[in-house]
C-alpha cells in the first residue's frame, strides 16, 4: 500500500526543491500516493485564498504532509499559513536537527537539535492596533501566551527525544528575567521535568541573549535546546548559520493529529525559478518523515545519500560554495540513494 501523503509544493523556490525532493524519494523504492495542494500566494492566484479546504482536508486525512515554503506578507495582507497549519493541527513540537556535513568557517562538527513551541507565546496571534486621536496605529499590542500545559508537553518531548536518541543534555532556554511570568512559568515547568528526568539526561538553563552568543562562542556545549516559539524561530535560524546556512536546515512539525515536514528557509524570492536553489533541507525534512511513518531504512539511506554527495563527491549548490544546479546536485543524491 502507498503512503497517502499531502504535498504542497509552495511558493518561490518551493516547486523546485519539491520535484527534486520527490525525485529523491522516488528512487527509495517507497511509494507514495500523493495529494498536491496549492496554499500561500500560489493558492491566493487560482483560487482567492491562503488556505482553502481542500488543503485541511487532505490534511486531516492523512495525517502527514511534505509542504514547500508559503509566502508570507509582511506587516499586514494575510495571516500566515505556516502559523494557520500549526495551529489547526496542534502541532505543538517544532523540531530542527542541525548538523554539520562539511566544515564551515569554525565549525566542523556540530550537531545540535532544537525543539521549538510551536504554537504559543508572541506567535499566538492576539494582537490590535489601539487608535489615540486621528492615528488609528497609534499603539500596538501582541499577547504572549504561554500556558503550563503547553510548555509541559513542549518540554516532555524534548527530554523523550533525548531519552530515544540517546542525547545527554536539554538546555532550557528562557528570559524569565524579564519576561517574569510568560517565561518564568516555561522555566517553572522546564525545572520540574528536569527533576523526573534526573539521572536519565542532564539539564541547564540559560537566558536567551546569552545562549545566542553562546551557540556563535561554544556550540559544542549544547545538545538539545528547547524553547518557547519565537526564541526558537530566531535561534535555529542562527543555528542553521552554523553549519553552512539555510539551505542545509531540515525540520518537522509534530502534533498529536498530523505531522508536517518543511525546510526551515523561506521562500528564497532572491534565487526563485533559477534552478540554483539547495533542496538538501526538504531532502533531509524528507527523510525525517520517512523515519516518522516508519521506513527507518529508507530514511536512513536518504540522509547518507546526500551526506556523502556533499561531503565526498564535492557536488554542491552555489550557497555552500559549489557550482551545481538543483538537477545536478538532485541527479547526484538519486544515483547514490539507488
Ligand atoms: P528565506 O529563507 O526565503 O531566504 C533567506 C536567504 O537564504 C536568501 O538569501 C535565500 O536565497 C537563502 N536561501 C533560502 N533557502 C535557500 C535554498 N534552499 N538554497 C539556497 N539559498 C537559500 O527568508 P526570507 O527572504 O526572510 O523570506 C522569504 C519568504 O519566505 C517570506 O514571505 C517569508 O514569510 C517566507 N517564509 C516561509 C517559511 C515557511 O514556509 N516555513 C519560512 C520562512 C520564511
Amino acid at each position: 500500500m502507498p503512503y497517502s501523503v499531502t504535498l504542497i509544493p509552495g511558493d518561490g523556490v518551493g516547486p523546485e526543491i519539491t520535484d527534486a525532493t520527490l525525485a529523491v524519494l522516488d528512487a527509495t523504492g517507497i511509494a507514495f500516493a500523493w495529494d498536491r495542494q496549492a496554499a500561500g500566494a500560489t493558492s491566493i492566484e487560482r483560487r482567492g485564498e491562503a488556505l482553502p479546504n481542500p488543503v485541511l482536508e487532505s490534511i486531516r486525512a492523512t495525517q502527514v504532509a511534505l509542504k514547500g515554503p508559503l509566502e508570507t506578507p509582511v506587516g499586514g495582507g494575510y495571516r500566515s499559513v505556516n502559523v494557520s497549519l500549526r495551529k489547526e493541527f496542534d502541532l505543538y513540537a517544532n523540531l530542527r536537527p542541525v548538523r554539520s556535513i562539511i566544515p564551515f568557517r569554525s565549525y566542523a562538527d556540530l550537531d545540535l537539535i532544537m525543539v521549538r513551541e510551536n504554537t504559543q507565546g508572541l506567535y499566538a496571534g492576539v494582537e490590535h492596533f489601539v487608535q489615540i486621536g486621528s492615528d488609528p496605529h497609534a499603539v500596538a499590542e501582541s499577547v504572549a501566551i504561554n500556558t503550563r500545559e503547553g510548555c509541559h508537553r513542549i518540554i516532555r518531548f524534548a527530554f523523550d527525544y533525548a531519552v530515544q536518541h540517546g542525547r545527554q543534555k536539554v538546555t532550557l532556554v528562557h528570559k524569565a528575567n524579564i519576561l517574569r511570568m510568560v517565561s518564568g512559568l516555561f522555566l517553572e515547568e522546564g525545572r520540574a521535568l528536569a527533576r523526573e528526568y534526573a539521572g536519565k539526561v542532564a539539564c541547564d538553563e540559560k537566558i536567551i541573549d546569552n545562549a545566542a552568543m553562546q551557540l556563535v562562542m561554544r556550540p559544542e556545549q549544547f545538545d538539545v535546546i528547547v524553547t518557547t516559539n519565537m526564541f526558537g524561530d530566531i535561534l535555529s535560524d542562527e543555528m542553521a548559520g552554523l553549519v553552512g546556512g539555510l539551505g542545509l536546515a531540515p525540520s518537522a512539525n509534530i502534533g498529536s493529529r498530523a505531522a508536517i515536514f518543511e525546510a526551515v528557509h523561506g521562500t528564497a524570492p532572491d534565487i526563485a525559478g533559477k534552478g540554483v536553489a539547495n533542496p538538501t533541507a526538504l531532502i533531509m525534512s524528507a527523510a525525517m518523515m520517512l523515519e516518522h511513518l516508519g521506513e527507518l531504512e529508507a530514511g536512513r539511506r536518504v540522509r547518507e545519500a546526500v551526506i556523502a554527495t556533499i561531503r565526498d563527491d564535492g557536488v554542491r549548490t552555489g550557497d555552500i560554495g559549489g557550482t551545481a544546479s538543483t538537477k545536478e546536485f538532485t541527479r547526484a543524491v538519486t544515483a547514490r540513494v539507488k
